[in-house]
């Protein structure tokens, strides 16, 4: 198998702008597999060839590919000419030498290269009719024991048993940058996935209560932003002490209001580093009604702080959905290690659940906000995993 034959549906339908988004792919591909004996990748067909060295490490390949957004499936494949005979004897000695142990089976030929002479059903039935003749298996089209994939392409043809399912989506990169204002919980890796997953590419921030806490979450982050780096390939991740901006709302604010002026301060710093940052939206783990902070009148207070969108992708999901895209993705564990979350410094008894813009504004009159974002960004640090 010194190939590997890449699906993409969703970018099939994108139009003009598909050149775009297969460029993106590609590259993407690339680097998602560098150093693991890819020789070249290429366009073919609307598909995507990528030809491996003989020591390409496959299990490797598998696992990288299969986290690369804008891929429906992809195979490691055979490849020879796309004549007949060739044809037909490849997949005859490649059923021989490996796998002529099925009881049932089908051939299911697609054709990239559509000027090609036989038609699909033409090429399944002459290389099934070889296959049944040199096996003991009977042909089934609807439940079959081994299916053998045909693809024909312009001047060539792949054949390979198994389809691997690829994560869907759409390239990174390809629908511009955001800031994921990124916790050591379980919620935020999951936004930040899902919107890697439409295209985005993420940048992170993460807002720490060092030295008045363990520095635990911000190791927690530091791993996070490894493990979110699979589906990217490269993050920066923004470190923001917080503590100090913590104390000052403390000594000029009720009580009740602090989790919702914290958040807006985040919300204002990591606007500040998305405007340097050239992104167009920040982006949170909040699901509607989760904690208290989460309410629809609260995070309306918390928006109003700033001027970009905010995107809340986990908005409709339940904790037991997140938690399970969180494993799946592999961050969960990471997350469930226990720390101390800035916010759990000087929080209240009984946090205002529904508060109102007016309310808030004028607690933050006693505040120099353009002083706390200048605190903010100062004391920056930044974690880069490429
Ligand atoms: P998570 O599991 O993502 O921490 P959560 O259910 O604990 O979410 P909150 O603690 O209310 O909910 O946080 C809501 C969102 O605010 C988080 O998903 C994250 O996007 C952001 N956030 C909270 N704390 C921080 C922090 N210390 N640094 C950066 N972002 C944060
Ligand atoms: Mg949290």
């Amino acid at each position: 198998m010194k190939h590997i034959l890449i699906h993409y549906q969703e970018i099939a339908l994108k139009g003009k702008n598909r050149y775009f988004f297969v460029k993106k792919l590609l590259d993407n591909l690339k680097k998602a597999t560098e150093g693991l004996g890819v020789k070249d990748a290429r366009e073919v067909n609307s598909r995507i060839i990528m030809e491996l060295s003989s020591d390409a490490q496959e299990r490797k390949l598998r696992d990288r590919v299969s986290k690369v957004f804008g891929i429906a499936n992809f195979s490691f494949v055979h490849r020879v000419s796309n004549n007949i005979d060739v044809l037909e004897e490849a997949v005859l000695a490649d059923v021989k030498a490996n796998n002529s142990d099925f009881k049932s089976f089908r051939v299911k030929t697609t054709r990239g290269y559509k000027e090609y002479p036989l038609t699909s059903m033409d090429v399944d039935r002459i290389v099934g009719g070889l296959i049944q003749d040199a096996t003991n298996s009977r042909v089934d089209l609807t439940n079959p024991e081994r299916t053998i994939f045909i693809e024909i392409l312009l001047k060539d043809a792949c054949f390979y048993t198994e389809k691997i399912q690829g994560p869907g989506g759409l390239p990174v990169g390809t629908s511009g940058r955001v800031v994921c204002l990124l916790s050591g919980g379980i919620d935020s890796p999951v936004a930040a996935h899902r919107m890697m997953k439409r295209g985005c590419s993420v940048i992170f921030v993460h807002f720490h209560s060092y030295p008045y806490q363990s520095k635990i979450s911000q190791e927690k982050v530091e791993d996070l932003t490894e493990v979110l780096s699979l589906y990217q390939n490269s993050s920066r991740m923004y470190l923001i002490p917080f503590g100090d901006i913590q104390k000052e709302i403390v000594l000029s604010a009720p009580a009740k209001f602090r989790i919702v002026l914290y958040r807006r301060m985040m919300m204002r710093i990591a606007q500040a580093i998305a405007l340097k940052e050239k992104a167009l939206a920040l982006v949170t783990g909040d699901s509607l009604g989760q904690v208290s902070s989460q309410t629809l009148e609260n995070m309306s207070t918390i928006e109003n702080a700033v001027s970009l969108p905010i995107m809340r992708p986990l908005v409709g999901m339940d904790k037991i959905e997140i938690i399970d895209q969180a494993k799946a993705i592999g961050t969960y564990e990471i997350s469930i290690i226990p720390d101390q979350d800035c916010c759990q410094l000087f929080i209240p008894k009984n946090p205002a659940i529904r508060t109102g813009i007016d309310e808030i504004e004028k607690v933050e009159q006693n505040l120099d906000i353009e002083k706390l974002i200048s605190m903010g960004l100062e004391h920056t640090s930044l974690f880069k995993k490429t």
